[in-house]
């Protein structure tokens, strides 16, 4: 019997990458579907030999078609740091926009499930702590993250739409902060600038004053969290991440304990709209996806995802093995 199919857009960025991975595992064929502007073909390099893994260099922004069914569309293409906001802002729109139009209306042309992701992006610069699902957020429009949060809080608007309107079967994830290995090493995201500079021993560049707050969730919880999402009826948006908040400041610790680090401190301006506070009010999801909770400590977390990053500024030459 044939294999279920799903297309993954976005599937060799970090989180498309790992999302590959397991639906594979879950014995699915995947189309992983990325035009390569912020993802990387070497996420995906090692699926390659797997005859079930399709990849295709290609722009959801346009028309896409495949051939043959779908069983779902799992739409994750999108620049997703704040500096990449700032170089790409015009295709982090389109892509939040135009792009979740054209897979909207895949799924809906092959009468697969959709799956959208979204983010604690909708909810800016938050004025509720922590964030639950019917809170409907402090959004700039105007602001330098306008172009990524206003993009996702069309795109639910637009998966809400196809949902009433011609009865697409959607999902909504909201993801929270998610570390892992594979975050690009340049994407400017907490991790990926904390972790080089703590293993080249150069400063770590804490914005402002570090009392912001964050809540970061390890990327196999959040995987784990998506298929449970993927398989349940929850028709309205939920949200994914770990509730463990702490300041940058921790933060920053934190990464300089598990490298073993002697790395200073270097304060920077803060980014503007950067919100002060985030953490996922995730009772919801585990309620409705079967009881699913984060698993993974930060130390656990933080000891995989350093392992990526030293190995590949090891490859370039950044560090040396000592
Ligand atoms: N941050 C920092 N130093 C950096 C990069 C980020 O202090 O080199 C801070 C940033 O100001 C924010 C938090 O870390 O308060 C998380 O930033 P990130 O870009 O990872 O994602 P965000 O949660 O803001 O979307």
């Amino acid at each position: 019997m044939a294999k279920p199919r799903v297309l993954i857009t976005g599937g060799a960025g970090f989180l498309g990458s790992h999302l590959c991975e397991r639906w594979l595992a879950e014995g699915y064929e995947v189309i992983c579907m990325d035009n390569l502007i912020t993802g990387a073909v070497a996420n995906v390099e090692h699926l390659f030999s797997n005859r079930d893994f399709h990849f295709e260099d290609r722009d959801v922004t346009e028309y896409i078609h495949v051939v043959g069914a779908l069983e779902g569309v799992l739409h994750f293409a999108s620049p997703a740091s704040p500096i990449d906001y700032l170089e790409l802002p015009i295709q982090t729109l389109k892509v939040g926009s135009l792009g979740t139009h054209k897979a909207l209306g895949l799924a809906h042309a092959k009468k697969s499930r959709f799956l959208l992701a979204s983010t604690s992006e909708c909810y800016g610069d938050p004025l509720v702590h922590p964030q639950s699902e019917d809170y409907w957020g402090n959004v700039n429009p105007v602001g330098p993250r306008g172009v990524y949060d206003e993009a996702k809080r069309f795109a639910e608007a637009i998966t809400m739409a196809y949902q009433r309107f011609h009865g697409v079967d959607t999902r909504i994830v909201r993801i929270f902060n998610t570390y892992g290995p594979r975050m690009r090493l340049n994407d400017g995201r907490v991790l990926p600038a904390f972790m080089p500079q703590a293993l080249k021993g150069e400063a770590l560049t804490v914005f402002g004053d570090g009392s912001q707050t964050r809540s970061f969730c390890y990327v196999d919880d959040l995987v784990e969290g998506i298929w449970r999402l993927y398989n349940s009826k929850e028709l309205l948006p939920t949200n994914i991440g770990n509730p463990n908040e702490m300041t940058i400041l921790e933060f920053a610790k934190a990464v300089i304990e598990i490298t073993g680090s002697r790395s200073k401190l270097e304060f920077k301006t803060l980014p503007e709209d950067d919100p002060k506070v985030r953490q996922p009010d995730i009772s919801k999801a585990t309620r409705v996806l079967d009881g699913w909770e984060p698993k993974v400590p930060l130390h656990d977390g933080l000891t995989k995802a350093l392992a990526s990053f030293r190995e590949r500024l090891l490859a370039l030459g950044e560090i040396s093995a000592h």
